[in-house]
């Protein structure tokens, strides 16, 4: 973990800050190891303090980076940044303004004083957090492994008579029997209700001879995994089927597509020409995939406007849908970890359409 500090303090070098104030509970994670939920980062090229409050402190003596200076402040951490910066003045100390409201960046700045001048650095670690080092992606596995073992096992118990939401508790519990937590509530759902893609899970049986959409994922020591199926519960009619063979088509072109050096949106224009060039193109509402991590949706976006490019060692989904109102929805999700040597698929369940009575 000290690497990942050493990567941050040259970071904020480079932008002429004298150190980055790091407060989002994700990204002081990834920094320091501490999963506590009130604790704060300094990092600059002569700074590597850990703040938190009584309540946290033997927490963070187990679980922080070595490399970190462990200071006890007040249940505000943010009175005692300033003291805990270096001494020289004036000072250059950049904050998230992608996580700050206006109301905590006022009461910062009033607290630091005229000679700490806040300077908007968003992120930055979010950027370093999206290439996932073999620690990262040995848990990310272990999640996506975790999450289609209790898919298997749900539906081994069939999907046709079953709720939407007991299929959804069971996909869960199955998690849980295995030590991992649901990364996020699980979609499970069917027919007309699958056009909607956060739907909820209801209590509704599921109707033999429909599409049924289950996303899913698990969360395994703090890293998440995501994948979508589409499964079948009976014969369908003719243009569930076509739709379905065009999302697999689409999918398959937009995993080909990863690699390092594309741009996010690249890599989404591939899968989508795929969709528009079959004339549901407006069925397709949203971003072909996104990071990650130890959040389920972090840095690099998959999406028509995204300017990141693809690196080595990211952990993305790749999942196209079509979304036909009051009648059905596809979407198949696969995560995929960026390798020099093309994309590594974590999810290993079939993507052929698939009968489940
Ligand atoms: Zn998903
Ligand atoms: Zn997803």
């Amino acid at each position: 973990v000290s690497a990942r500090a050493d990567a941050l303090a040259a970071k904020v070098a480079e932008r002429e800050l004298d150190a980055l104030l790091v407060a989002d509970p994700f990204n002081v994670r990834w920094l320091s190891g501490f999963t506590g939920t009130n604790g704060l980062a300094l990092v600059g090229p002569d700074v590597r303090v850990f703040l938190t409050d009584f309540r946290y402190i033997e927490r963070a003596a187990d679980e922080l980076d070595a490399s970190f200076e462990r200071r006890r402040g007040e249940r505000d951490l943010l009175a005692d940044v300033a003291p805990a910066l270096p001494d020289r003045r004036p000072l250059r100390l950049g904050f998230d303004d992608a996580h700050t409201s206006v109301r905590t960046h006022r009461k910062l700045d009033e607290l630091v004083g005229d000679e700490i001048e806040l300077v908007a650095a968003g992120g930055v670690v979010e950027e370093l957090r999206a290439v996932k080092d073999a620690g990262e992606l040995h848990r990310i596995r272990d999640a996506a492994r975790i999450a289609d073992e209790a898919l298997r096992e749900t539906l081994a118990a069939g999907l046709a008579g079953r709720t939407e939401r007991a299929v959804a508790r069971a996909l869960e519990n199955a998690m849980r029997d295995r030590d991992a937590q649901p990364s996020f509530p699980s979609i499970v759902a069917a027919g007309a209700h699958g056009a909607l893609p956060h739907a909820e899970p209801r209590d509704v049986e599921i109707p033999a001879g429909t599409l049924v959409v289950i996303d899913f994922g698990a969360q395994r020591e703090g890293y998440c995994s995501d994948c979508t199926r589409t499964l079948a519960t009976g014969a369908l009619d003719g243009e569930a089927g076509d739709v379905y063979d065009l999302v697999l088509r689409a999918q398959r072109a937009g995993l080909e597509a990863v690699r390092p050096g594309p741009a996010g949106r690249e890599v989404d224009a591939v899968a989508r020409e795929v969709i528009e060039a079959a004339g549901h193109g407006e069925a397709f509402g949203h971003g072909l995939g996104h990071g990650v991590g130890l959040e389920v949706h972090e840095a690099p976006t998959l999406s028509k406007k995204a300017d990141q490019h693809l690196a080595a060692g990211n952990v993305v989904t790749v999942e196209p849908g079509v979304y036909l109102s009051g009648r059905f929805g596809v979407r198949i999700e696969d995560l995929v970890v960026v390798t020099d040597d093309g994309p590594e698929i974590l999810s290993s369940m079939a993507k052929e359409l698939t009968v489940v009575d």
